[in-house]
């Protein structure tokens, strides 16, 4: 997107009506950002402006931290079951909002309206798992580790934490973090995508609502690069979560390291599904047709590479089933009832995944494109790209090994579950993977070699509830701790362990 520069707060005149310019939440209140540059946050659908994005930086990063910093305290002081309380209360006034947070996440990142209810149902699973923070604090204990010594560890928190979000789960990922690090007694502050920041304003409008959160505790800064530099350079910030493209995350979690900060990064991915030759075909094709192409492949555990093993007439009857049932799939608007393949954020993501297809069919790659989503017409916004299938290139390919974001399921052939495993674990991501297959002792032999944290066995999308950490690996992850379940109160608490004798 490019920055536009507005003489004023005055926001340009879109058709009728002005278009809004967003504004930060920070110390209990809303607040204009203060230099002039703003970029659109445009329908992906449409292609127009539906919001103005303030390109917020040092000022306003400081002002959000420090307010953080300010109220974390006392706000450290509130009891652990009076906290979950307060998360009890997000969660019922998220509920409330479901389904116009839903719509909001449709109109702003594009994905259908089902899918989007799926999200904000998975976020409020977030700040559901978040509730039980009196349990999942309680420290441990040994006593008598010498005459009359005690050993106790507790866990507070780390202090103030800052989230930047990626596009494509607008709603979800921001609640992956803000309730955990919110329970655990930590300031927060959020800078989410820039690409579509209306569903993290909702949910701020929420917080803004619930008074068990105090004011200052919980921060919304707009913004892109320069308000992620800002966090990652503040010395009042000292944890860091992530979720962004693996460039992005390998960036973030070495400047953390640089500037002494606490990060978990979750990177990007390149996910396989393994289709055995005993795998029901029917329910395969299915779960590899929501996988690929639900929410136009901007998932990062979409399979993006269908590994077909076996004799080469069951490969070509697995392609032939994909081919079709792909073709049948609509492509529009994820408001429609009906659409399959949504909208992509925007016309970048659409001319990258095309210039990706036309590398493979010019490149040498040797790939034959069974079924060309380039054919689709791509709309107002030049959003819209039908799926693709690509059959035989060359396994060490872009289309093979690199995360394209889109609509686009390569397809690769392996003779046995072994070389499935070899191709499988030659990628330098290591998200998900998923294997369809009849076979208990297949499903057992994928799940002990594979080199991947989320394993799907007969699911095509394996996302773990809440109550389970988000356990990429390799590329996928920078750091150790995973996002949800008791990883993140691991991530969003420091340890402290005393030694005791009394006399
Ligand atoms: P992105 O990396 O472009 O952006 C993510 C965040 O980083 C945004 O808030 C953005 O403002 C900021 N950012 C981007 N470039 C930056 C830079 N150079 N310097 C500082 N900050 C920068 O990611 P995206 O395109 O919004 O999201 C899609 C990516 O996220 C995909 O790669 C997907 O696989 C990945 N993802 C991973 C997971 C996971 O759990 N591993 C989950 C969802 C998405």
């Amino acid at each position: 997107m490019k920055p536009v520069t507005t003489s004023s707060h005055a926001p340009p005149k879109i058709g009728a009506e002005e278009t809004r310019t967003l504004r930060n939440y920070i110390g209990g209140g809303w607040q204009s950002a203060s230099g002039p540059e703003v970029l659109e946050d445009r329908d992906p659908v449409s292609g127009q402006v539906a919001a103005l994005v303030p390109l917020s930086g040092e000022t306003e990063v400081d002002a959000a931290v420090r307010t953080a910093r300010e109220a974390q305290p006392a706000w450290r002081e509130v009891a652990p079951q009076r906290r979950a309380r307060a998360i009890m209360r997000l969660r019922h006034e998220l509920s409330e909002r479901r389904e116009e947070l839903a719509r909001l996440v449709t109109d702003d990142m594009g994905k259908t309206f089902d899918d989007a209810l799926g999200e904000v149902g998975r976020g409020i699973e977030s700040v559901e798992a978040a509730c039980a923070i009196p349990h999942l604090l309680k420290g441990e204990n040994l006593e008598g580790v010498a005459r009359g010594v005690d050993v106790e560890q507790i866990r507070q928190p780390v202090g103030v934490v800052a989230a930047i979000t990626p596009f494509n789960f607008p709603a979800m990922i921001p609640l992956w973090f803000l309730p955990f690090a919110l329970a655990c007694g930590n300031g927060f502050v959020l800078k989410p995508s820039e690409r579509d920041p209306r569903p993290a304003e909702l949910i701020f409008e929420v917080i803004d609502g619930i008074e068990e959160i105090p004011a200052g505790i919980c921060n919304l800064v707009h913004g892109a690069r320069d308000a992620v530099n800002a966090l990652l350079g503040h010395p009042e910030v000292d944890a860091v979560s992530f979720v962004g493209q693996a460039s992005t995350a390998r960036y973030v979690s070495e400047r953390a390291a640089a500037t002494g900060k606490r990060c978990q990064a979750l990177g990007g991915a390149k996910n396989s599904l393994v289709v055995m030759p005993d795998a029901d075909l029917e329910p395969t094709v299915s779960g590899i047709m929501g996988s690929a192409f639900g929410a136009a492949g901007q998932r990062c555990l979409a399979g993006s590479v269908a590994v077909l093993v076996g004799n080469q007439e069951r490969q070509d009857e697995v392609r032939d089933a994909l081919v079709a049932a792909a073709s049948e799939l609509r492509v529009g608007p994820g408001a429609d009832e009906g659409t399959d393949v949504c909208a992509l954020v925007g016309p970048d993501a659409r001319e990258r995944l095309a210039a990706a297809l036309d590398r493979a069919e010019g490149g040498g790659e040797g790939g034959e494109i069974l079924l060309d989503g380039r054919e689709t017409d791509p709309g107002p916004a030049g959003t819209m790209v039908g799926p693709s299938i690509v059959d035989g290139v060359d396994r060490e390919s872009e289309l093979a090994r690199e995360e394209l974001f889109g609509p686009l399921l390569t397809l690769v052939r392996v003779p046995d579950l072994d070389g499935a495993l070899e191709f499988v674990n030659g990628s330098r991501y290591g998200n998900a993977g998923s294997i369809f297959t009849t076979s208990g002792d297949a499903a057992r032999e994928y799940r002990y070699g594979v080199e991947a944290g989320m394993i799907g066995v007969n699911v095509g999308v394996a996302a773990p509830i809440a109550w389970f950490p988000f356990s990429g690996w390799k590329d996928s992850l920078e750091g150790d701790l995973h996002a949800n379940g008791r990883d993140a109160v691991e991530f969003y608490t420091r340890k402290k362990v005393i030694t005791s004798r009394w006399r």
